[in-house]
């Protein structure tokens, strides 16, 4: 199972949940799945998925929603490993991180990550979060199903082959437009306020 792949099925289960996906493949591939307003993508802010959802999720414990989702890369996670201390600490319920891990950098020529000697999963552990590890697309729907209702933070570490799906278009919208979309979205589906 390839990036694509995996997304194709994340697209499907995070339908009516908000989604913070990280930079560069991840948001594109994503996008060219399926574009909706419940996602966030963070053009260029490498690192900052989970950050992102952690903060969201804090905020919105008590909103109609199971589930605040943050799809990071192990590249990604790497820049910002702090975010397992930092939600390990803090216990947002709602937080659950998917973890695609290919052991490279998808945007750099698959150059190798730290992700190869490194278990991303088992820091996560270690750091308190409750994690299962999956590796095709029937694990990580059985996965995703066997996690409903245990409270976060969650990390479904999901491992991929390394490779970028082809003929994806660039996402170039600009970033305020779509950071407005998806508040939108939460004031109507969360009951949040600005
Ligand atoms: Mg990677």
């Amino acid at each position: 199972m390839k990036r694509f792949d995996a997304l194709a099925v994340l697209a499907e289960l995070t339908r009516d949940v908000p989604v913070v996906v990280t930079c560069a493949a991840s948001s594109r591939e994503l996008a060219a799945i399926a574009d909706r307003p419940n996602h966030l993508y963070l053009l260029d802010s490498m690192g900052l998925a989970g950050s992102v959802a952690t903060g969201l999720a804090l905020r919105l414990g008590d909103a109609p929603l199971p589930r605040v989702v943050a799809i990071e890369g192990d590249g990604s996670l790497l820049m910002n490993p702090n975010v397992l201390a930092t939600a390990g600490y803090l216990r947002p319920r709602k937080l659950l991180m998917v973890l695609l891990d290919n052991g490279v950098y998808g945007a750099t020529a698959n150059l190798p990550t730290h992700a190869g000697r490194l278990d991303l999963g088992r820091m996560a552990a270690a750091a308190g979060w409750t994690t299962r590890v999956t590796a095709t697309a029937d694990e990580l729907c059985d996965a995703w199903t066997e996690l409903e209702g245990i409270e976060g933070p969650v990390l479904l570490h999901v491992r991929i082959e390394p490779g970028n799906a082809t003929d994806i278009p660039k996402l170039l919208e600009d970033p305020v437009i779509l950071g407005r979309r998806f508040q939108d979205w939460l004031l109507t589906h969360a009951g949040a306020t600005r």
